[in-house]
């Protein structure tokens, strides 16, 4: 394959693209102030290797008309592999990088998965087409995403505006999720800062929920659900920053301790890719919320980052937003999802999001480029 060359604003991002030989992808990304000269490497792709043996596909949840994904080898998955396999030497055997993008080694998705098992219900698999990727935030491998630089996490966003792009490649891919599993409570095992990516082909049960929300309240309000929370949050307590760009609140609706939204304010913002201005902001809200909950108890705070671009089939009624969901409640006290939670779907919330939003807001840090803690005064 070929090294493609792609630049994003803001700085020249280059992506190196090469393939190995057990089919997976690895991209390398890296940024300039000046534009990058093109390079000219190739790698010539082989056969992607196929484990027969292993079930990867998707099987229809008849009770709850959605697809679960089954990648019948990730129990293979070491648990707590020897050395970092994203450092030099390490299993990955990752060349130099500023952000790297790969397939995943295990993946519950993937972009040939080959053809399908026969079944005695065929309607109820499909083929697990997508992505499964895995992105290193950093060739560093001391810190986590609250320690990362303010320019590291804005050079971030573009990579993930870049992986959406290039999975809406695959016109099978309905909605792409960048997303990040924080602490060993999260099942993070591996410390080197890093984060993951699935490109779904079918809108998972929770978005599409969001979108069928976003439908009936157009149709009976004739109004935007996604601006009409915005409104709704910038007149409440909950608010943790109202930007030009980007609002950050404990909504009214948190599920989990300390669950926070970072949303894009435009009106048909879906996308992750962004203006130059909003990149910055952005960029600097999903840190300054990752730090806020990193001081709550004085530890790296254990949960998940998920990040919601548009699905492919979203109007412009959606808001491209990040969801924090802690998992820590008090110092040393996690939050369980038991029979409530996993039984019914319905969330047990332990306090209050005001009580939450004042707490966060005490330790919630300035942001880090001025020009944007100048933009706050105005609200
Ligand atoms: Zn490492
Ligand atoms: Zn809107």
């Amino acid at each position: 394959m070929p090294t493609a060359l792609h630049r994003l604003p803001v700085e020249h991002m280059t992506r190196q693209a090469t393939q190995r030989s057990d089919g997976r992808h690895f991209d390398y990304y890296s940024f300039a102030t000046a534009r990058p000269r093109p390079a000219t490497a190739a790698i010539e792709p082989e056969p992607i290797q196929t484990a027969p043996d292993r079930v990867r596909e998707l099987r229809w949840h008849p009770l709850l008309e959605t697809w679960n994904l089954v990648a019948g080898d990730r129990h293979l998955r070491p648990t707590m592999p020897e050395g970092c396999p994203f450092c030099p030497g390490g299993a990955e055997e990752l060349e130099s990088f500023a952000v790297a993008a790969f397939d995943n080694r295990f993946p519950a998705l993937v972009a040939d998965p080959g053809p399908q098992q026969s079944a005695a219900f065929p309607a109820a698999r499909r083929p697990a087409r997508g992505a499964a990727e895995v992105i290193v935030y950093s060739p560093v491998h001391e810190g986590r995403f609250a320690t990362l630089s303010p320019d590291a996490v804005l050079r971030l966003v573009q990579v993930w505006a870049d992986r959406e792009r290039l999975a809406f490649g695959d016109p099978e891919v309905e909605f792409v999720f960048p997303f990040e599993n924080r602490g060993e409570d999260a099942g993070n095992t591996l410390s080197h800062p890093h984060g993951q990516l699935f490109a779904f082909p079918f809108l998972p049960p929770r978005v599409q929920d969001k979108l069928d929300a976003a439908r009936s309240f157009r149709e009976r309000h004739h109004d935007c659900l996604m601006c009409a929370v915005q409104r709704m949050e910038a007149t409440g307590a909950r608010m943790l920053y109202a930007g030009q760009q980007v609002n950050v609140y404990v909504p009214d609706f948190a599920r989990f301790p300390f669950e926070t939204h970072v949303t894009l304010i435009a009106h048909g913002q879906r996308s992750l890719t962004l203006s130059d201005a909003a990149a910055r902001e952005f960029a600097a809200c999903l840190l300054a919320v990752s730090q806020a909950l990193d001081n709550l108890f004085s530890q790296p705070m254990p949960g998940m980052m998920c990040l919601f671009p548009a699905p492919r089939q979203a109007g412009d009624d959606w808001h491209l937003h990040a969801e924090f969901l802690p998992l820590m409640r008090t110092a040393g006290r996690l939050k369980r999802l038991a029979a409530v939670e996993s039984g019914t779907g319905a969330m047990v919330v332990d306090e209050s999001p005001e009580v939450m939003a004042g707490t966060l807001a005490a330790v919630f840090p300035d942001l880090p480029w001025p020009e944007i803690t100048v933009q706050r005064a105005d609200d």
